[in-house]
């Protein structure tokens, strides 16, 4: 279990607060369990995380146990492509599922409880048109009118229930309806659909069903019949809720979860319906549900993002019944501040200049020594290479430098990170004027970063040894989206795309570089955290930014 999701002596939230009361009262004999529920229709994304983080996390506070169910009773758009990554990303979350279910293994039980409800007269087979549907169905003013089904007999209900399943009527002919209350001032009390006839092949159990329950049904059979005592789900199932309950009851099912509903994530400038985020994937506006730019889990994991970072940032978002958004800065000032205590540092040039050490000898390299990680004593040093060429940061000279700039400028001096005081002694123009060399004296005095003299410098930049660096592809990405909240007032999200949300630049960096593996994460200085991308080849390396330096949040708060 990840360590960081305890929550001793901090106060509880609604949620917990309710746990913690059925506890003492010793209520499910005193157990907690739980489980994660997604449709297998689509890759995780952060907003599932905060679901899982509530799930797992209640679970493991509670000395109880949380579930992975594959909510997978609506055959059309699922697939185990989906079901993999699903179990994948969760694990990857820090979080082990106690098992792992699938919803349709309980197709079979869930028919003997349809069966079992048209024995007690509480369901029967509708045969309304689409078009008598709409006109029985009413609305939020007027109540919904008593099917003629409604009179069927239990045996004719029977024996119709099971001519359904058994394959000998269309699609969409005939439905079983939950017999409650046309009048329901909830919609969804008014007889709602528990069965339907849909001939779609399944992915797990082919054409086996003909007939698949609906998902006000599934659902709190499914928690039943795993032993949930606390189900979470986010607030647009607060007026199914009546449903939930009514099925169990009806039912006289002897264990009853109880379904409590706390707010969605939403994150600015991203969007967040696995509908969108497969539409983004389908019509090519990203490279992939894995894509660095996507709030899905994997695309948060290739671009760097840990899971330590993720959980912080549920954490900080807090459990809650309010609808609100999230800003895009928080979770990435929870990024950063996982990322500094962890991630090496190495330095790495995004737009070089040649500088030259005039006074360093023409031919060999000079080993300094640089800290991987000024955070954390236990990660070392390495040697870096110091030498007659160099490359540093266009940003970091200015020809005529305003006051204040304490880089390299004409007669500055600065110090190079890890290694020496230099200063500029002279520049190499091209015929449009653009300064495309600097000539350097570096002070070998000034070893390390200090001078004997007591002299001092400002001004510390980034560079590094042109004789042995190596070049990298480099992926600095945007927001996905211009607008914090795409697709809004009806407007179409997809013209709300930010056409710069990824760039590519040719970097140069220090040669240690080679050895990072695919999926390491590690700060350039002065510039920001980068991961090693899978797109990386023995010849050349690939890195996606997962986030600059900057922290706009902390200063925020
Ligand atoms: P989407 O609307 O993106 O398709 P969904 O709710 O249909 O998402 P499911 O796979 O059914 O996706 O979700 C599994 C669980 O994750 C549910 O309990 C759901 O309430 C929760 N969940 C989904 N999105 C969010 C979110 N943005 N914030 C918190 N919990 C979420
Ligand atoms: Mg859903």
């Amino acid at each position: 279990m990840a360590a960081d999701v305890e929550v001793k002596n901090e106060p509880l939230d609604f949620i917990r607060e309710i746990v913690t009361e059925d506890l003492r009262n010793n209520k499910n004999d005193g157990k907690v369990v739980t489980r994660f529920p997604p449709e297998p229709n689509g890759y995780l994304h952060i907003g599932h995380a905060k679901a899982i983080c509530l799930d797992f996390g209640v679970a493991a506070e509670y000395g109880g146990i949380c579930n992975l169910r594959m909510d997978d009773t609506n055959p059309t758009k699922e697939d185990t492509e989906y079901v993999d990554s699903i179990v994948n990303d969760v694990r990857w979350l820090g979080f082990e599922p106690a098992a792992l279910y699938y919803a349709s293994d309980y197709f079979d039980k869930m028919y003997d409880c349809a069966v079992e409800l048209i024995k007690r007269g509480k369901a029967y087979i509708c045969t309304l048109s689409n078009e008598e549907w709409d006109e029985y169905r009413g609305d939020l003013s007027k109540p919904g009118k008593e099917s003629p089904g409604r009179l069927r007999s239990i045996e004719e209900n029977l024996d119709l229930f099971t001519r359904m399943r058994a394959g000998e009527f269309e699609d969409g002919s005939m439905v079983l309806r939950a017999k409650i209350d046309m009048a329901s001032p909830n919609i969804n009390m008014r007889d709602p659909v528990i069965y339907r006839i849909r001939r779609v092949e399944h992915f797990r159990h082919g054409n086996k069903y003909c007939i698949y329950p609906m998902y006000d049904f599934a659902h709190p059979l499914e928690d039943a019949f795993e032993g949930v005592t606390h189900s979470f789900c986010t607030l647009e199932f607060e007026i199914h809720r009546p449903l939930y309950d009514w099925v169990l009851e009806a039912l006289d099912y002897p264990h009853r979860p109880r379904q409590i509903e706390f707010s969605r994530l939403n994150l600015t400038n991203t969007v967040m319906s696995k509908r969108k985020l497969l539409q983004l994937v389908k019509e090519n506006h990203v490279s992939g549900w894995d894509d660095p730019r996507m709030p899905t889990i994997c695309g948060l994991r290739r671009r760097g993002v840990p899971a330590a970072a993720i959980r912080k940032m549920c954490k900080a978002v807090g459990v809650t019944k309010f609808d609100g958004i999230t800003s895009m800065a928080l979770l990435e000032h929870c990024i950063r501040e996982e990322l500094n205590s962890t991630a090496s540092r190495y330095m790495a040039v995004l737009d070089p200049l040649k500088v030259t050490i005039t006074n360093f000898p023409e031919e060999g390299v000079e080993p300094l020594d640089a800290v991987n990680n000024p955070e954390d004593p236990a990660a070392g040093s390495r040697k870096i290479s110091f030498g007659k060429t160099l490359w540093i940061d266009k940003a970091d000279f200015m020809l005529e430098p305003p006051k204040g700039y304490f880089r390299l400028a004409p007669g500055a001096e600065v110090r190079l990170r890890y290694g020496y005081f230099i200063r500029c002694v002279d520049v190499v123009k091209d015929a449009s004027g653009e300064v495309i060399e600097v000539k350097c004296t570096f002070d070998p005095e000034t070893r390390g970063g200090n001078a004997p003299d007591g002299r001092k410098v400002k001004g510390t930049i980034h560079w590094v040894n042109a004789e042995d660096c190596i070049e990298a592809e480099i992926r600095l990405y945007d927001r996905l989206f211009t607008v914090e909240q795409p697709g809004a007032d009806g407007v179409d999200f997809l013209t709300q795309l930010n056409p710069d949300s990824i760039k590519s630049v040719n970097a140069v960096m220090e040669k240690s570089l080679d050895a990072l593996k695919v999926g390491e994460v590690v700060q350039f200085e002065r510039v920001g955290y980068f991961a090693c991308d899978q797109d990386s080849t023995a010849e050349r390396k690939v890195f996606n930014r997962t986030v600059t330096l900057k922290d706009s949040w902390a200063k925020k708060k």
